[in-house]
């Protein structure tokens, strides 16, 4: 990475946005590598917030995303995978529906909408929001789902338009959290409902893989947060915490997995490449693959033995935290 936007990263002054402590952020991990770059992650010595450094700007970003795999979201697991995926999605709309009155819903960062389709079935008014461009070509209604090209920031909905705000691992990519937070509160009916899924930072998987750990994911992530201070930056905004939930299945077992893998040594994050099929490898590649495939049986259940402690322990991989607007 540029030495000179590492230097001014490392330097930056600016308060926390949760908990408004000024002054250096300490080092937590450092050479976490991608596409051949590398990155920090420090951390507020106050409320434990991560940040990835360099903090890379939005063009910078955007290069990358577009050299890279993450370009074509379309890309699906194979198909017996995909049919779990969908029953855990569908999990989700329940999880929304025993805390939301239904209505009409935002889902920020939706991709391919399959979250919302499943909603628009339920009978809820559906809205979402992308940035991918094939959004703003394709544009308008997908089977009932209105989908919007762009952030919250490009797209002004009404005060108290919307019974439930919706952020799936989407939060963690955004350059300003607090006033997203701020704006979705804007959008929400009172008794409204937001709901942000985010890795957690705190989590016995991040602490047992440390830089290793899957969900960093640098440079997408630019924040890391924890279960703690997601709660402050909502209770700032008069946004009420009213469940968090600390075990998933679509992400925390896979998370562990993956992670170890990582802490063994093998190339960082290579199963998961292999099973996007976006592997182009080599011989060594593929050997390693074979071999992690000899560790599944022993592998699988360990990582779903894992997950289910560290939801026990209020530490799991990944949070969904739900939120009421007050009032
Ligand atoms: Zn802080």
């Amino acid at each position: 990475m540029r030495k000179k936007e590492r230097k001014e990263n490392a330097g930056r002054k600016s308060a926390c946005f949760i908990c408004k402590r000024e002054g250096e952020l300490r080092s937590g991990y450092e050479g976490l590598e991608f596409e051949g770059a590398s990155y920090d992650i420090r951390f507020c010595p106050s409320c434990g917030l991560g940040v990835t450094v360099p903090f890379l700007s939005p063009e910078r970003l955007k290069k990358i995303y577009s050299s890279t795999y993450r370009e074509d979201d379309s890309t699906r697991f194979p198909g017996p995978l995909e049919a779990v995926i969908n029953i855990v999605r569908t999990g989700r709309c329940r999880r929304v529906e025993s805390v939301a009155k239904k209505g009409r819903v935002l889902d920020i960062g939706c991709g391919r909408a399959d979250f919302l389709l499943l909603m628009e079935g339920r009978g809820w008014e559906a809205f979402g929001l992308e940035l991918d461009e094939r959004i703003r070509e394709r544009g308008g209604r997908l089977k009932g789902v209105e989908l919007k090209y762009g952030g919250l920031e490009d797209n002004r909905f009404p005060d108290a338009f919307f019974d439930a705000v919706t952020l799936w691992h989407v939060f963690e990519h955004l350059r300003d959290p607090a006033w997203a937070v701020n704006e979705c509160k804007r959008i929400l009916k009172p008794g409204g409902t937001l709901v942000i899924a985010v890795p957690n930072a705190r989590s016995l998987q991040a602490r047992m893989t440390g830089k290793h750990w899957f969900h960093f994911d640098p440079p997408f992530h630019l924040y890391h947060y924890s279960a703690l201070n997601l709660r402050r930056l909502l209770e700032a905004h008069s946004l009420k915490v009213v469940k968090t939930r600390h075990f998933s299945f679509e992400y925390n077992p896979y998370g562990f997995l993956q992670s170890i893998f990582n802490r063994m040594g093998f190339k960082a994050n290579l199963f998961y490449d292999f099973l996007r099929s976006r592997h182009r490898g080599t011989a060594e590649d593929y050997f390693c693959i074979a071999v992690m495939f000899i560790m599944m049986p022993l592998m699988l259940p360990a990582s779903m033995l894992l997950s289910m402690a560290e939801a026990l322990f209020r530490r799991g991989g990944t949070i969904e935290v739900y939120a009421k607007k007050q009032g």
